[in-house]
């Protein structure tokens, strides 16, 4: 498969040949449960999109949103066990509404349910990759939501749009369309009465612009706001990959947006982007554990891109296997640097950590690797604002 396109302007929007739209709780649902007429109105935009050889993958959310609706609402506040019912009821309406909506286009909607964990192993990420591409040679159209009823808290991606950008690298898309009830990123929070200039375009998701998304919540059915929708595309970004948040309310936005006309805000890749694998790392893999780092490692990780030699290993906590990811903290000040995967299990690294290289084949009786992180499986956040 050829590589994403990279292109800088909106006008090359109309090359593009596959784009993921997460598409956000508000706009699949309104006060009375699912909103069937939207998803039509959607399902008639990726018909469009469909018809011009672009292929496209939904991530859905409304699950929740959905089930609430449709459910005896238990007194008291609403839990996450609450939630995880609510999207039991919820995900069969929403699939019913897609399927209905997208067959009325000749479309075969094809659900897809998540939970991190699936994503954070190398292994079945490439399984749910090749099921994905398998599903578009197929021609049909990928529904993918978490799956809510089952992930546990640690096991979560946490929210939608996190969900969305790893589904769109995964599937090597051209962009990334996040579509929420308010027409992009503004200078400052607009829900205040006051009307501050919508932003059009992003070159870097610094730390200031991350700042103007503000901490604020998303709606108590979805769980992104503004912050982890802009943070998203920060990621992607790095990954090489635009991303744009638009109004999913707005008439044909989807062919609209691909036609190259300024709606939302637009997010551009970065000048020099992490590869597909690194970005797995970076955000998807789960650390198991936290090495710590004396601060001539730090350094040498940090500005000189050099693996991590057991010398430089303080200390660390966790259990972990040799293949699994690892947190990379500075011990001095406590900064996290980076995430790499572990080329020695926690105990092992135990008896070599603080020693030279060529001690290790003394001390363990081989040395299957001079590294304890090789600098091939290691990501250095040089830019932790986008990764927090
Ligand atoms: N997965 C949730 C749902 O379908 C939504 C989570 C989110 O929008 O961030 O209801």
């Amino acid at each position: 498969m050829p590589p994403p396109i990279q292109m800088h302007s909106r006008a090359d929007f109309r090359k593009f040949r596959r784009v993921t739209v997460k598409i956000g709780s508000r706009i699949i649902c309104n006060d009375q449960g699912l909103a069937y007429d939207r998803l039509r109105a959607l399902s008639g935009q990726v018909d469009l999109l469909r018809r011009r050889g672009m292929e496209v993958i939904l991530v859905s959310s409304g699950a929740v949103a959905a089930g609430r609706r449709k459910l005896k609402e238990l007194p008291g506040p609403l839990t996450y066990r609450k939630k995880q019912a609510y999207a039991a009821a919820g995900q069969v309406a929403l699939m019913t509404g897609w399927e209905k909506a997208l067959s009325a286009h000749d479309l075969q909607a094809a659900q897809i349910l998540l939970t991190a964990d699936d994503l954070a192993d190398r292994h079945r990420f490439i399984h749910a990759k090749n099921t994905l591409l398998t599903l578009m040679e197929m021609k049909a159209v990928p529904v993918i939501n978490e799956n809510d009823t089952v992930a546990l808290d640690e096991l979560k991606f946490g929210d939608n749009d996190t969900l969305g950008s790893l589904v769109a690298s995964l599937a090597e898309s051209d962009l990334f369309v996040n579509l929420t009830d308010i027409d992009g990123l503004y200078d400052r929070d607009p829900r205040d009465g006051s009307q501050p200039p919508l932003i059009t375009a992003v070159e870097r998701v610094s730390p200031s612009v991350l700042a103007k998304a503000g901490r604020r919540e998303g709606s108590p059915d979805g769980t992104g706001g503004m912050y982890t929708k802009v943070r998203a595309a920060g990621r992607l970004a790095e990954r090489g990959m635009p991303s744009v948040i638009a109004n999913g309310l707005t008439r044909d936005v989807l062919p609209r947006l691909m036609d190259g006309e300024e709606l939302g805000t637009h997010f551009l890749p970065a000048d020099k982007p992490r590869g597909a694998r690194k970005h797995w790392l970076a955000f998807a893999a789960r650390p198991k554990g936290r090495l710590l780092v004396d601060a001539g490692a730090a350094m040498a990780l940090v500005d000189q891109g050099k693996s991590l030699l057991p010398k430089g290993v303080r200390g660390f906590d966790g259990l972990f296997a040799a293949g699994d990811a690892v947190t990379i903290v500075d011990s001095d000040g406590g900064a996290e640097l980076g995430v790499g995967l572990v080329n020695y299990p926690s105990p092992e690294l135990r008896s070599i950590m603080g020693r030279r290289s060529q001690e290790i084949e003394g001390i363990l009786g081989f040395c299957h690797s001079e590294e304890v992180i090789h600098r091939d499986n290691l990501v250095i956040f040089a830019k932790p604002a986008a990764s927090a």
